[in-house]
């Protein structure tokens, strides 16, 4: 029997998730490989940040969100490079083989070419559960939540 096309998709975001709902009948293995084990959805992280939201509203394991793809399975790890010639992700405790690569790791705020303006007197970015976390608290103890 012929063995099935593997699909790596890197990246449990909007873009990872939906390409794998995508593949749902599409006889392929699909393997979805996050640093986290859930989908953040990002649009809310302000409310996270201004106490609104928890972070547990705005968080969810990749693997429920896809526990309906019959053909996906879910990994949990650190990518830290490729290797094209090979057609292998690298981890950073292992390797997964590829026969099609999607990559889809999202993106990182900037400073509009200021690095140096990164965690400047305060300013900081809310990017993540924690930095979004850590801003509601900061706000609350400082008196400048928004109740
Ligand atoms: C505060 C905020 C508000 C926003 N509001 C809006 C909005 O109102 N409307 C709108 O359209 N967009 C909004 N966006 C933008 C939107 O959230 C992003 O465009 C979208 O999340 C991008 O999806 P993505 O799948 O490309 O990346 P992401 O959702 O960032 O997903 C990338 C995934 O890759 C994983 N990953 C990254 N590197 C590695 C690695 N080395 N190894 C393993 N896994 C890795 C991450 O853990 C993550 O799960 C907002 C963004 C933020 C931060």
């Amino acid at each position: 029997m012929e063995a099935a096309h593997r699909v790596v998709i890197v990246g449990g975001g909007f873009a990872g998730l939906y390409a794998a709902l995508t593949l749902k009948h599409v006889p392929v293995q699909v393997t979805v490989v996050d640093r986290r084990n859930f989908h953040l959805f990002q649009p809310l992280l302000c409310q996270v940040a201004t106490g609104g939201l928890s972070p547990g509203d705005i968080a969810a394991p990749i693997r429920a969100v896809l526990s309906r793809c019959r053909n996906a399975h879910v990994m949990l790890g650190e990518v830290v490079g490729f290797d094209p010639a090979r057609r292998e992700v690298r981890l950073s405790d292992g390797t997964i083989a590829y026969d099609t690569l999607i990559v889809a790791v999202g993106a990182r705020h900037h400073y509009f070419g200021h690095p140096e303006w990164h965690g400047w007197r305060g300013c900081s970015s809310i990017c993540c559960i924690w930095s979004s976390s850590r801003t509601a608290c900061s706000c609350s103890s400082s008196g400048r939540g928004t109740t």
